[in-house]
């Protein structure tokens, strides 16, 4: 800074102590350093993962606070370091989340949430140890994590880029038991299921069974295409195995991920199914020859590639799915985050920090 030149901040939403409720405080405005890009932050999500983080102790705590949080992002470019090429002033861009090395074995295919060498190089992701973008304006390493919007709405773009990519990556990964004549189970219809049941209804001509405790969240999954609507409790997977003549469900994708919902998971899973624990409620499932199906696989995926990324923004501009946003400015984060803990948001939370 200049002498004299007062400091500039920005506004920003941050979890600054272990078991402390997040706040909204003033910052220093972030500086693009070589190579790097400062968005003015259009959107950002609030994400479950949040809360979880902000449950943890502090040992398990693996990163410095405080901590702007915010792992969903769109912005506007307003700042290129030097050497940046690619991306100009004024570009509106949704971030890759999960950022990596860049250079090892999985980043070179795209998949960057699983770098190798992440942690080893304290790479993390912004919002997830890295300042992130439930603030006005968003430091960016790279432009490689930067992805065109080219037309899309800022507001529904960001949720795409976790509660979207996420279930896109796990219904991915499930496409080849999802065959024509399939059933798919949706556990937890917020703000990744809900758009799970969309990416399921687009890519796959499976039948779509939505559970959830909530019935607002229930009315959503019959708003977003769901064939069928159950509640989640201990009647589900019967009623799962009654409605497919004892076969039971090809894909099941658990965004709750909690005990009662694993053993629904476990208990729908037909022969050969693709069960994926993509919540992280503490429910562990166990994989016991002549109990879970025969054949059965089962996966805790983690967030998406680069190119799935992509492929989820084509699939939103195509008019294939549509987020179901809840708006907030960036002084009611705070109280959106205590509505998500509560179970109150339907679909997902977005604040508009503009
Ligand atoms: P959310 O709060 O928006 O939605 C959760 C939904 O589950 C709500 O509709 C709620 O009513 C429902 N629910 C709660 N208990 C239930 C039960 N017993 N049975 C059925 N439904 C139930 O949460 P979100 O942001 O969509 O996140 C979902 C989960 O995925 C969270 O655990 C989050 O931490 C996790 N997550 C994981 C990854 C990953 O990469 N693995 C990425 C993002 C989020
Ligand atoms: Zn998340
Ligand atoms: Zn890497």
């Amino acid at each position: 800074m200049e002498h004299g030149q007062q400091e500039q901040v920005i506004k920003a939403v941050q979890y600054r102590e272990v078991g402390s409720d997040p706040v909204v405080v003033d910052v220093p405005e972030p500086e693009a350093g070589a190579g790097q890009v400062v968005l003015d932050v259009l959107a950002a999500g609030l994400c479950h993962s949040d809360i979880a983080v902000m449950g943890w102790p502090a040992e398990q705590v693996p990163f410095a606070l405080p901590l702007t949080l915010g792992h969903e992002g769109v912005g506007r470019v307003a700042q290129l370091g030097d050497g940046v090429e690619g991306v100009a002033v004024g570009d509106v861009v949704a971030v890759y989340g999960p950022w990596g090395c860049g250079r090892c074995r999985t980043c070179a295919q795209g998949q960057e949430q699983i770098c190798e060498r992440a942690a080893a190089e304290g790479i993390r992701p912004p919002g997830l140890g890295r300042d992130g973008a439930l603030a006005e304006r968003l430091l960016v390493d790279d432009a490689r994590h930067l992805v065109p919007l080219d037309g899309l709405d800022p507001v529904e773009a960001a949720p795409l880029t976790d509660a979207g990519l996420t279930p896109y990556h796990a219904v991915k990964t499930a496409l080849p038991r999802l065959t024509p004549g399939s059933t798919a189970v949706v556990i937890g219809v917020g703000g990744l299921g809900h758009v799970a049941v969309q990416i399921l209804k687009a890519l796959t001509s499976a039948r779509v069974v939505a559970l959830d405790v909530d019935e607002d969240s229930l009315d959503l999954a019959r708003t977003v295409g769901a064939d069928e609507v159950l509640r989640s409790d201990e009647k589900a997977a019967a009623k799962i195995r009654e409605m497919t003549d004892g076969r039971g469900a090809q894909g099941v994708f658990d965004f709750v991920g909690a005990p009662p919902t694993v053993q629904l998971a476990h208990d729908a899973a037909g022969t050969g199914a693709d069960v994926a624990v993509v919540g992280i409620g503490g429910g562990a499932l166990p994989v016991e020859f002549g109990r879970i199906a025969y054949d059965a696989a089962v996966r805790a995926p983690y967030w998406g590639s680069r190119s799935e990324l992509v492929e989820v923004l084509d699939l939103a501009r195509a008019g294939a799915i549509s987020l179901h946003v809840e708006r907030y400015g960036i002084d009611e984060a705070p109280a959106a985050y205590a509505r998500l803990h509560e179970g109150k948001v339907r679909g997902r939370a977005v604040v508009v920090p503009g």
